[in-house]
């Protein structure tokens, strides 16, 4: 289907019409009105074009977001008054007050939509755009999965997309490649029990993918199913396999209590941590909040590293970064324990001495000692993140009573909210606090061991765990189904491991913990990595040269350290080749380039706010519009240094209508 007219004009291929590529068209759409400049935009995904896979709108209700409405929209400004169009439009939490569904118009700025209702709100941004597109701006919408991006002579692209009908090949001047959460070839990570479930025809492994995309209905009633990992996705899990087989969770005075629907299996589940994802503190900021820091900014962090270690030494993430990461959460964490212990009044004092001491550089302790704290207080990610770390336990009732406590805990702490909770405030100063540690770490900001050791295998796990949290009440429903005998979390150090004609669960720190199941479902998130990456058009990028995965360049005795990233340019992310070379007119967002730019599982903008994420396709959508002139001459240019493949398009599989 193509809505508006643009004859001849600049050409955009945007591959992935998620919350990224929708972003990119709607910029596209306001650049092309001020300037007046013709475009075609053929607006391609696999899954569903205007909502993209993990708010695709044909999903169950239950599999719900983990933002709050009112921190959500996907218009670049607010409504104006005029008409909802490219460049104003409603936050999804008005879209919501204003639905004919009581259910959806119930759930207010502070509550959590399902992930289908956001699909379908995305999918009435996408018609809006579409319904008033500038003169000369056409976009055609195909559903389709592009296979191949090829390069030609001329600096043109051929696209090559695959649908349920036919094969057909369409040229572009520029190309965005916005395909967010990567699908992961499961032989990759997990090769033994893949092997073993391929031996054994009876088991079933499922992985490789998001938990809402698995076959899990394969699962049968009463049957044991062990999960890896105790995350997000985990929660996906556990409600298709309770909520989606009948079951149902009732309030009563001691909380929740699970009514089974009588086709639920047994689920056993464990990670490194035996730790599920705690609760995100109950909303209190406004959607346009923004944190003033105290002492975490990139110019105090440099010139830490200038005076310690030299101006000339990589940053490293222990040494120079984490201090004043720990400091500006020790912040917000010790200004709420004074609070709570001796008033407003004397908190405030606390607040402003404090941001001195640390300021002017000064031993904090005997201030903290003179509030009546412990001259030590800190809040201790490792400690939050690892609470089982050391411990045993005698057998797994023992380690079920810890859980069950903790997780109450964890609640109690959720409900005391994110501005006035000590400890869900000051995990909060994590999400506040991104784009500084992106300003350090983007672009290989770190040495190579430090990035890899530091930052990706400590930091980025703590931070995702202790930031990223479900609502409140998905901790409540966990706790109803360990409590009614339906699920089981192993124990700390979760082993996977293959024996016999199953699959077996065990934890080395609680007495006899074991147990065998049938089939396995990998609850993790696949992290993006080019070199598992299941998708024939990032193998075909690669193999013809036109991408590279990102390396963080060796320094100071560092060996090299591969990401498995897609590399990428400074704004306006193009992508670089094999011999080092931005390519013109091809640009990638989001998960692609994950590991030359942290933080890109974001699926909105923020109203009131130019956030990163619409900064991102403002910058591709402003080279679009600004560039066809320019993309000529400098392809020349490259061409001349770095011969590139040549169109290479198969015009017998060709047939060119979209869907
Ligand atoms: C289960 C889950 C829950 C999440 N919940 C939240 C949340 O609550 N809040 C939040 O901010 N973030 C959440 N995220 C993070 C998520 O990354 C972002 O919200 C958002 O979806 C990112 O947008 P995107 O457009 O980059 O990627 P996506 O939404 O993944 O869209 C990319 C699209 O590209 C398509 N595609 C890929 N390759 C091709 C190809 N070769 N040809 C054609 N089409 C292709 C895919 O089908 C997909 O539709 C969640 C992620 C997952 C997996």
């Amino acid at each position: 289907m193509t809505s508006g007219s643009a004859g001849s004009g600049t050409r955009v291929a945007i591959i992935g019409m998620g919350p990224r590529g929708i972003s990119v068209l709607e910029r596209i759409a306001v650049h092309a009105a001020d300037t007046g400049r013709r475009v075609h935009v053929l607006a391609i995904d696999r899954t569903e074009v205007g909502a993209g896979r993990v708010w695709r709108t044909g999903q169950p209700d239950w599999f719900a977001m983990n933002t709050v409405a009112g921190q959500v929209t996907m218009y670049s400004a607010d409504r104006d008054g005029g008409p909802d169009r490219p460049g104003h439009g409603p936050s999804l939490a008005e879209w919501l007050a204003e639905h004919p569904d009581p259910r959806l118009a119930a759930i207010g700025p502070d509550g959590y939509a399902p992930r289908a209702a956001y699909g379908r709100y995305l999918r009435e941004v996408y018609g809006n755009l579409l319904d008033r597109l500038p003169a000369g701006m056409s976009v055609e919408s195909v559903t389709g999965h592009v296979e191949a991006v090829r390069l030609g002579t001329d600096g043109t692209f051929s696209v090559e997309i695959a649908s349920a009908a036919h094969t057909r090949t369409a040229w572009a001047d520029h190309v965005v490649l916005a395909t967010g959460h990567p699908l992961i070839d499961p032989a990759a990570t997990m090769r033994d029990l893949e092997r073993h479930a391929t031996r054994h025809p009876q088991l079933r492994l499922l992985a490789g993918d998001s938990a809402a995309d698995m076959p899990l209905d394969s699962i049968g009633p009463g049957e044991t199913v062990g999960v890896i990992g105790l995350g997000l996705s985990f929660y996906d899990v556990l409600l298709t396999l309770t909520v989606g087989r009948g079951g149902r969770f009732e309030e009563t005075e001691r909380g929740l209590r699970h009514v089974p629907g009588g086709g639920e299996p047994r689920v056993v589940a464990g990670s490194r941590s035996g730790l599920p994802i705690p609760a995100r503190g109950v909303n209190q900021k406004a959607s346009n909040h923004v944190h003033s820091a105290v002492v975490f900014t990139a110019d105090r962090v440099r010139a830490h590293r200038d005076e310690t270690d030299g101006a000339d030494a990589p940053l490293n993430f222990r040494r120079h970064v984490m201090p004043f990461i720990q400091a500006e959460i020790d912040h917000r964490y010790l200004t709420l324990l004074v609070r709570d212990t001796l008033g407003p009044a004397p908190s405030e004092r606390f607040a402003e001495l404090h941001a001195q001491y640390l300021e002017n550089g000064q031993p904090t302790g005997p201030l903290r000692r003179s509030f009546g704290l412990p001259g030590d207080a800190t809040l201790d990610l490792e400690a939050l993140a690892r609470p089982f770390a050391g411990r045993t336990f005698t057998d797994p009732q023992h380690f079920r009573a810890a859980l069950l406590s903790l997780l109450r805990a964890d609640i109690a702490e959720a409900k005391r909210g994110t501005l006035n909770g000590p400890i869900k405030a000051a995990l909060d100063v994590l999400r506040d606090i991104r784009n500084t540690v992106r300003d350090l770490v983007d672009f290989g900001g770190l040495d190579p061991a430090s990035r890899r050791d530091d930052f990706e295998n400590w930091y980025v796990p703590i931070n995702a765990l202790l930031s990223a949290g479900p609502p409140l009440e998905r901790s409540e429903q966990l706790i109803a189904l360990i409590e009614a005998g339906v699920v089981t979390v192993i124990g700390p150090r979760a082993r996977f491991t293959a024996a016999r004609q199953r699959f077996v669960l065990s934890s080395p720190d609680v007495f006899g913990a074991r147990v065998e199941a049938t089939a396995l479902v990998d609850a993790r998130i696949p992290q993006p990595n080019l070199r598992y990456d299941r998708s024939p058009l990032y193998r075909q990028l690669l193999a013809d040269g036109i991408a590279r995965e990102f390396v963080v360049p060796g320094v100071g005795g560092h060996a090299p350290y591969p990401t498995g990233g897609l590399d990428v340019t400074r704004a306006p992310y193009r992508v670089i080749d094999r011999s080092g070379r931005a390519v013109p007119g091809l640009y990638a967002l989001g998960l692609p380039t994950e590991h030359v730019r942290w933080f890109n599982q974001i699926g909105n903008g923020r109203p009131g706010l130019k956030t990163l994420f619409l900064r991102d396709a403002d910058a591709i959508a402003e080279a679009i519009i600004a560039a066809p002139a320019a993309q000529a001459a400098a392809v020349k240019e490259l061409t001349a240094v770095t011969p590139i493949a040549t169109a290479d398009v198969d015009t017998d599989r060709v047939a060119a209508t979209a869907h």
